[in-house]
């Protein structure tokens, strides 16, 4: 079976470096919040045009940690989308609060902006756009709405490392921006690991606090916090990736541009609006035949994922926010025909030509 995603692939080209600088770090002994962990956190505030970098344990912790340093939880409401991993919603849960679904965008998979001000209530905090697959939210109008309702924004930037609108980078846009480094994301270490963002430096103090045991100095804790830090081998891996990740993104963006030059006639493509750039975490296909593509290219050893076969709504486990079946059909409707396909910047271009072609040859014959 080729794989999903080669990471391998990725090692192999950084190996050396990687190699050195574990070495280092086992060397000094100093694994928590010491100089890699800074100095990361420098970089990605430059990378980003951010005043502030917080590194955490994973993104699901961002995203909690985010809303902890907003005050939000019980009785308060917060926006976001049906359409993305669990843990979006999870955060919100941790925090006590009620998270409120926006149907989807069918172009985009992203929240359905003119959608969101149906749903603020006097409940409601804040929204939590994310840039699935890689591709921006609609920011503009969305920060529009949050400043016309008072409403926090807290972007859950996971899969949309690099990505922009214009110059401005995914993450930079809200209150608060979220990002994973789980070793499959755009920009992964070799464990979990996450990050905050933000211009507030208020904010940013708190999240520092609430990240270490909500303790501002050794043996002070001014509220209860969390244990969740970036560790410094992680750090110091991402601090080598980092400087590869524009590459990365773009030999992704190629790759995307084969598959849906190769596909376009025959399934629906990811589209680009005018000067927003997707970093395709994920690049997925639309076809009322997906499940012949599926098995078809599994005969070929080539595997493909669905993200996401159950809209969170839809989920057993958050049956108790009392949502149906035919809430939101744009997101149970994607849910039925999308297909991911292989992408990964090391994947060779024959390969997706390979994949298209068997994927034209199947939908010919049915
Ligand atoms: C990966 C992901 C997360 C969670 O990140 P972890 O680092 O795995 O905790 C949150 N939201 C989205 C959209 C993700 O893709």
């Amino acid at each position: 079976m080729k794989p999903f995603i080669d990471l391998q692939a990725q090692y192999r080209n950084i190996k050396e470096e990687i190699l050195i600088c574990i070495n280092d770090i086992l060397e000094s002994s100093h694994y928590i919040l010491g100089k890699n962990v800074k100095s990361f956190e420098e970089e990605i505030k430059s990378y980003l045009s951010v005043a502030d970098a917080i590194g955490v344990a994973s993104g699901t912790d961002a995203l909690h940690l985010a809303l902890r340093a907003f005050n939000i939880g019980k009785g308060d409401e917060v926006i976001t989308t049906p359409f993305t991993f669990f843990a979006t919603v999870e955060a919100i849960l941790y925090v006590g609060a009620k998270p409120v679904f926006v149907d989807i965008d069918e172009k985009t998979f992203n929240i359905d902006s003119s959608k969101i001000e149906d749903k603020i209530t006097p409940h409601t905090k804040a929204i939590i756009p994310v840039h699935i697959f890689g591709y921006p939210a609609d920011m503009i109008k969305i920060n529009q709405i949050a400043k016309n309702y008072g409403l926090k924004i807290i972007e859950d930037a996971a899969q949309a490392f690099g990505a922009r609108i214009g110059n401005k980078k995914a993450g930079s846009f809200g209150d608060i921006g979220c990002f994973s480094f789980y070793p499959s994301k755009n920009l992964g270490c070799f464990g979990d690991g996450g990050m905050v963002v933000t211009n507030d430096l208020e904010i940013a103090q708190k999240i520092r606090v609430l990240r270490n045991h909500g303790s501002p100095g050794r043996y002070i804790h001014e509220t209860v916090g969390l244990n969740s830090r970036l560790d410094e081998i992680q750090a110091g891996v991402l601090r080598i990736k980092l400087k590869h990740l524009d590459e990365y993104n773009e030999q992704r963006r190629k790759k995307a541009e084969l598959y849906t030059k190769y596909l376009s006639n025959i399934v629906i493509t990811p589209e680009e609006q005018n000067n927003f750039y997707h970093v395709y975490h994920i690049y997925s296909i639309l076809s009322q035949y997906r499940e012949t593509i599926k098995e078809t290219l599994l005969r070929h050893d080539i595997p493909s994922v669905v993200y996401y076969p159950i809209p969170l709504h839809l989920q057993k486990a958050l049956s108790f926010l009392g949502y149906k079946e035919g809430d939101f059909p744009v997101a149970e409707e994607i849910s039925k025909d999308i297909l991911s396909l292989p992408i990964y910047p090391e994947l060779p271009d024959e390969e997706v030509y390979e994949i298209s072609q068997i994927i034209l040859r199947c939908l010919q014959d049915s």
